[in-house]
């Protein structure tokens, strides 16, 4: 972190983002000039490379948050006779869940426990039962719990079954190596304020050219058509259907320049690993253990439950972002949990001077007495 934030963000977005990143929205940019418009094709060209989809896949942009990337994709893509299936073990999946209701798409529900990998056999069974399904909607990385869920083998299974697969890979594209191949995916949707360490603004869609092609006409909403976002972008070389964000999009620019100096997807994944176990085991020796068995992490955020039963998490909150660290509350619904996310410009030495907060407040608030022993203390 530079100085001039309150606070590291350790949060799954908007995140820290570097100096240089922010520094690059102080322009005002027409959205009907070529420099701008050729940032844009640049941006979509450079996010299509990073999952190795130059030969049959393009990028559409579009204005809002990651959700409104899923929904722009859910309620263009599927046919007026389709019906989706989505994978649900979070908070994230049941949101696509809703998506469908709301657009009035028919849709089966495949729940999983929010701390277990959704299976594909369980996912090959289903799609054998529902052979009307069209198309399978799936996370990658849970940020509900920090789950990363078999999204390669999921994908084999629906590839198999010759539907079409649409994958959330919101919190961990830019920040995991992945290639549209390699997912098996259709489409792939991701916003600016993830793990690329751009602001908030926009959503993203990576799509196979046919699949997307085919969804002409198709959508149940004018603003989020993702056929004619697409369209009017690649007709018009890198204008926007409706005004664009545009500040937001010079700052991606940016950030996407920082992530190839970082070394690409490779570098920025080992960076996050790093952070991740450097994290869970300072937190496990001061005790606090985390929701998710390790070979299920994600390496992008971590679920810790809380380290006794009448966790006082808004002070435990205070206390760090005096201390000049933001964390984030839980959302599983099965566990008292709390989050640490690692993603954003945040290196080791960040890590470490978050676990020496971390145990400062632990001892202030009497947390660190943990294990067998703490429950023979009583009530403090
Ligand atoms: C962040 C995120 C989203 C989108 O959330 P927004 O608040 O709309 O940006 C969707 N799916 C996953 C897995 C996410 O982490």
């Amino acid at each position: 972190m530079d100085g001039d934030s309150d606070y590291l963000l350790l949060t799954p977005g908007p995140l820290t983002t570097t100096r240089s990143v922010r520094d690059a929205m102080l322009r005002d940019v027409s959205t009907w000039d070529s420099d701008y418009n050729s940032v844009v094709q640049d941006i979509r060209g450079r996010l299509t490379t990073l999952v190795d989809g130059q030969q049959d896949c393009t990028c559409v942009l579009m204005q809002g948050s990651g959700t409104f990337g899923v929904e722009a994709t859910i309620g263009s893509v599927l046919p007026h006779d389709g019906q989706l299936l989505v994978i649900n073990n979070g908070a994230y999946g049941a949101r696509m869940v809703q998506i469908a209701h709301r657009l009035g798409i028919p849709v089966i529900e495949a729940a999983f426990d929010e701390i277990v990998p959704a299976s594909p056999q369980e996912l090959d069974r289903l799609l054998h039962r529902n052979p009307q399904v069209t198309h399978v909607a799936a996370v990658h990385c849970e940020t509900t719990s920090g789950m990363l869920n078999p999204i390669e083998s999921l994908g084999r299974v629906v590839r198999e079954h010759q539907r079409s697969f649409i994958v959330d890979a919101m919190s961990s594209f830019g920040g995991m190596e992945m290639t549209m191949s390699s997912l098996s995916a259709d489409f792939l949707i991701s916003s600016a304020n993830k793990c690329v360490q751009g602001v908030p603004g926009f959503s993203f869609v990576i799509a196979r050219r046919t699949a997307l092609e085919a969804s002409q006409g198709l959508a149940r909403s004018l603003a989020l058509d993702l056929y004619d976002q697409w369209d009017v972008m690649q007709r018009n070389h890198g204008k926007w259907r409706f005004t664009s964000p545009t500040h937001t999009v010079l700052a991606f620019a940016r950030a996407l320049d920082e992530l190839q100096a970082e070394g690409g997807v490779a570098a920025r994944q080992q960076r996050y690993v790093n952070n991740q176990r450097q994290l869970v085991e300072g937190m496990a020796t001061l005790g606090f253990l985390p929701l998710l068995a390790r070979e299920h992490h994600s390496p992008i955020i971590t679920s810790f439950r809380d380290p006794v039963a009448d966790f006082d998490f808004p002070t435990f909150y205070d206390r760090l972002k005096q201390r000049g660290f933001v964390i984030y509350p839980g959302k599983v619904t099965q566990a008292a949990t709390f989050r640490i996310g690692n993603i954003g410009d945040v290196h080791q030495d960040d890590i470490d001077r978050l676990l020496v907060a971390i145990s400062e407040v632990a001892a202030e608030m009497e947390l660190l007495t943990t294990g067998p022993s703490s429950s023979l203390q009583g009530p403090r």
